[in-house]
C-alpha cells in the first residue's frame, strides 16, 4: 500500500474545513489518551487549558506547534492525520515502530484557542504570537517557552497557514512553503539552519514529485520576536511550515494532505531519496512571491479608468454562525499583468457595474459584478462561488 492509498481511505474525516475550534478537536484529544500522553501545558488569556500530546519513546525530540495563529487550522488537521496513521495497525507497522522507538514527538495541536474559537490570528488580546517570542507578555507565549526549555528539543516545527495571495514567479500557487529560518541579522547558515534546510530539501524533494512548481520558500528576513527565529538562534533546528492553496480548495482538505506527506517524509515514514531531477537544492526552492489574487477580472471598462483595465478580487474570510464565508473585495484596478488569478474571468471589453452601480473602487465588498450591456453577462456573483 501506498501513502496515498492510505491517505485517501483513512485521513481523519471527523474534523474538516477552515474553522477548527478547540472544541472540535477535544473528541479525538479524549480518544488518543487511552493510547498516547495527553497533558495541558498551561492556559491561553481567556483560561482556556491548552492541551498537548506526546508520542514515541526515542531520544530525539521533535517539537510541533500549531495554531498559533488562531485561523490557521490546515496544519491541525494534518497533525490529526497523521496521528491516526500512527495508532492504527493494519499498515506501515515497521515504519510506525521505528519512529516511535527513535523519536519522541510532542505536539500542540492548538497553541492559540482564543484565536481559533475567534477565527483571528491573534490572540484574545490581539497579541500576535509570532511577535511576542522576546517579550513573552502572553500566557500562550509562556506556556510554549516553558515547554521548550522543560523538554529541550533536538527540531522544532513551526506550523501556518498562508494567505492566497502567495505564489511562485512560474504562475504557481505557492501551496506548500517552507522556511529555515535566520538566526540573525545577516542570514548567516549557521548549524542549526543547516540542519533545518537539509531536512526541506529532504521533504521539498518529495513534494516536487507530486505538486511540481507549487512548493516554494518563504521570506528570511530576521525578526527576533517571531518564535522561530528565536529558537533557530538558541541553535534548535526550525521548520517553518507554510499549508497554502491549492486550486479551488478554499477548505484546504486538498493542501492538509500534502501537509500530511511533509510529515511523512520528514519522520522517515516515507522511505526513499528524490529521483536526480527532483532533487533539491534548499536555496534553489523558488521564493514566495505576492503575486496571486482569488480573482481577477480583465479586458474590462471600468468608469473613470482609461481604456481596458482589470479589476482584482480577494476575499476575506468571515466566521458567521461557527462556518467560514468567503467576502469579495476589490483589491485593486488597473494593469494587472504582474498577477496572476487564482481565478481568471475575461471581460469581453464590457462596461461593467459592480452591485449594480458603475463605480468600482478599491475596498468595495462584491455582490455581483456584471455586464453593463444587453446581454447583462454575470461576471462574478457572490453566492457563485461553490466554496
Ligand atoms: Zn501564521
Amino acid at each position: 500500500m501506498q501513502f496515498s492509498q492510505w491517505y485517501q481511505a483513512h485521513f481523519e474525516d471527523r474534523i474538516k474545513g477552515r474553522y477548527l475550534p478547540l472544541q472540535s478537536i477535544l473528541p479525538l484529544l479524549k480518544e488518543y489518551a487511552q493510547e498516547f500522553e495527553i497533558s495541558v501545558i498551561g492556559s491561553s488569556e481567556n483560561g482556556v487549558e491548552i492541551p498537548c500530546i506526546e508520542i514515541g519513546t526515542g531520544k530525539k525530540v521533535i517539537l510541533a506547534w500549531s495554531q498559533m495563529h488562531g485561523n490557521e487550522s490546515t496544519t491541525t488537521k494534518s497533525i490529526f492525520d497523521f496521528l491516526k496513521l500512527i495508532s492504527q495497525k493494519d499498515h506501515f507497522q515497521d515504519e510506525i515502530s521505528h519512529f516511535l522507538k527513535k523519536h519522541r514527538l510532542v505536539i500542540i495541536p492548538i497553541l492559540n484557542p482564543d484565536g481559533a474559537a475567534l477565527y483571528t490570528r491573534e490572540n484574545a488580546n490581539e497579541v500576535d504570537l509570532n511577535r511576542d517570542a522576546k517579550n513573552l507578555s502572553q500566557s500562550e507565549s509562556r506556556a510554549l517557552r516553558e515547554l521548550f526549555d522543560h523538554i529541550e528539543p533536538d527540531l522544532c516545527l513551526n506550523m501556518h497557514d498562508q494567505r492566497t495571495i502567495y505564489g511562485l514567479s512560474n504562475g504557481r500557487p505557492a501551496t506548500l512553503s517552507f522556511l529555515s529560518p535566520a538566526a540573525d541579522a545577516k542570514c548567516s547558515i549557521t548549524p542549526a539552519r543547516r540542519t533545518a534546510m537539509d531536512l526541506i530539501e529532504g521533504i521539498a524533494g518529495y513534494l516536487q514529485q507530486i505538486i511540481p512548481g507549487q512548493v516554494g520558500r518563504y521570506d528570511d528576513s530576521f525578526n527576533e520576536n517571531c518564535v522561530g527565529d528565536t529558537f533557530q538562534m538558541q541553535e534548535v533546528p526550525t521548520i517553518l511550515f507554510e499549508a497554502g492553496h491549492y486550486p479551488g480548495d478554499y477548505h484546504r482538505e486538498t493542501t492538509r494532505e500534502y501537509i500530511f506527506y511533509a510529515l511523512c517524509k520528514l519522520t522517515g515514514l516515507i522511505q526513499g531519496k528524490p529521483t536526480p531531477e527532483n532533487t533539491t537544492d534548499y536555496l534553489s526552492i523558488p521564493e514566495n512571491q505576492q503575486n496571486f489574487r482569488d480573482v481577477i477580472l480583465r479586458n474590462v471598462h471600468v468608469k473613470g479608468v482609461e481604456g481596458l483595465t482589470s479589476v482584482a478580487l480577494q476575499f476575506e474570510e468571515l466566521l458567521i454562525d461557527g462556518a467560514i464565508h468567503w467576502q469579495a473585495q476589490v483589491d485593486s484596478i488597473g494593469d494587472l499583468d504582474h498577477l496572476f488569478g487564482h481565478e481568471e474571468i475575461d471581460g469581453k471589453s464590457a462596461n461593467i457595474l459592480m452591485n449594480s452601480y458603475e463605480n468600482v473602487f478599491v475596498g468595495a465588498k462584491v455582490i455581483e459584478i456584471f455586464a453593463d450591456n444587453a446581454t447583462k453577462q454575470v461576471f462574478f456573483r457572490d453566492s457563485s462561488i461553490n466554496i
